[in-house]
């Protein structure tokens, strides 16, 4: 096999990847993005193995995923003229309660995947839309799916499960947790880097538009904030986090609000644009710097403060703290206020460190041990891609079958 395209679609941006699969680990040739799609400021941009601008372009044409795909692979085929697209990798949001690894994708399978795009519905349609777009572009290669679920699979019982009657946890009514990409990559980097710290309990806070924490003991994942959507836990750029189920109940029968409009409310108005009024990026709320945008990058710490705490308390102590995501890996505020007046958690900051974004941000004498990571979701769809194609057995279409509950 030669080379692995990798896709990762979000409601509005697109990431993709092109890896060489000549070495043992997958290695990037060209990396990029398109973002605002649907917008008339619908942006792509990519870089190639040396960081040099391959594109960098405003198009009116992007209009949806399909024309955003079409531009990307365009991009790929004009660039690379030589190469053979032997796999082509998908990050798919929702896997359901059965998928704990990657799986090779098929027309029927995408078809049942779509029973989990009402749990994710700012992902998981255009994650099955590209795929369905690359197959119809390369029908030679093969499709793997990634799921961000999978690496949460194997929570304890006690993580997984709402305060329902049974049957709902047998209907597949779960704490599933998002975002595992992310986490499958620091956990990884953190081995190779960090063994020590790897083996103890790591607390991982995934902090970009979309927002969760993780705990993990000894690289693996053992309670999450985010629950069976993407919705719960941190406040997000669109999402509103942690709600009481009572708010739903309030809202549907005293205002009369449709089901349409809670979903339209719950993930596409709330979060830090909902409540600063202005923006769902951090960059431009601290940038404004006015009392509404202070209070909602005030609440999305108090909220990130609190499920650091009850994870550690779930791991029974803690023994390093990993930022992520665009605002973990950029906002050194976030990051010192976050931290702010840890202490009696072990936690100390080096606010030297935190300004300067360095991959250790805690003092020498810091207790905990505070990181910064960049994540890279792309590197571990290629690397899924690379070891499904090299080994297909690892991995049969079979596998995708779902609770017919759900
Ligand atoms: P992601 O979804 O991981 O791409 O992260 C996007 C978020 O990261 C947006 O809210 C950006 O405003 C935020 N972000 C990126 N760079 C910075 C920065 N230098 N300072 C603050 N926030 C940033």
């Amino acid at each position: 096999m030669t080379h692995v395209v990798t896709l990762n679609s979000g409601s509005s941006s697109l990431k993709f990847g092109l890896f060489s699969m000549q070495g043992d680990e997958p290695e990037a040739i060209c990396t990029g993005e398109v973002d605002r799609i649907g917008s008339p400021a619908a942006h792509i941009q990519a870089t190639d193995l040396d960081g040099r601008d391959l594109i960098d372009e405003t198009s009116e044409t992007i209009v949806d995923h399909h024309s955003a795909l079409d531009h990307v692979l365009d991009l790929v085929v004009r660039q690379f003229p030589g190469v053979t697209i032997s796999a082509v990798g998908h990050r798919i949001v929702h896997g359901g309660p059965d998928n704990d690894g990657p799986v090779l994708l098929t027309r029927d399978s995408l078809k049942d995947l779509e029973r989990f795009s009402p749990f994710a519905p700012l992902h998981q349609p255009f994650n099955i839309a590209g795929a369905r777009a690359a197959m119809e572009r390369f029908p030679d290669a093969v499709q793997i799916a990634c799921f961000d679920t999978a690496f949460h699979r194997n929570h304890p019982w006690v993580n997984d499960t709402f305060a329902l009657p049974t049957e709902y946890y047998d209907m597949g009514v779960r704490r599933y947790g998002f975002h595992g990409l992310s986490y499958d990559y620091i956990s990884n980097h953190m081995a190779k880097t960090a063994p020590l710290l790897h083996s103890g309990r790591v607390i991982v806070a995934h902090l970009g538009n979309g927002a969760s924490m993780c705990g993990m003991i000894s690289g693996r994942s053992v309670g999450s904030s985010m629950g069976f959507s993407a919705l719960d836990g941190l406040p997000m750029g669109t999402r509103c986090g942690q709600l009481d189920p009572g708010v739903v109940l309030y809202l549907m029968e005293q205002k009369g609000m449709s089901a349409a409009q809670i979903t339209q409310l719950l993930y596409r108005e709330s979060g830090l644009l909902g409540m600063s009024g202005l923006s769902n990026d951090m960059r431009t709320l601290e940038e404004a710097d006015t009392p509404a945008t202070r209070k909602a990058i005030s609440y999305f710490n108090f909220r990130a403060r609190r499920e650091l705490g009850a994870l550690a308390a779930v791991l029974g102590g803690l023994d390093a703290v990993v930022f992520t995501g665009g605002i973990g890996e950029n906002s050194s505020l976030v990051r010192e206020r976050i931290c702010a007046d840890m202490g009696w958690l072990g936690i100390e900051l080096d606010p030297d460190a935190n300004a300067d974004s360095a991959r250790v941000i805690s003092t020498q004498l810091s207790r905990v041990q505070v990181m910064v990571v960049p994540t890279n979701e792309e590197l571990v769809i290629a690397r899924a891609a690379a070891q499904i194609c090299r080994s297909p057995s690892n991995c049969s279409v079979s596998e995708l079958e779902f609770s017919s509950h759900i």
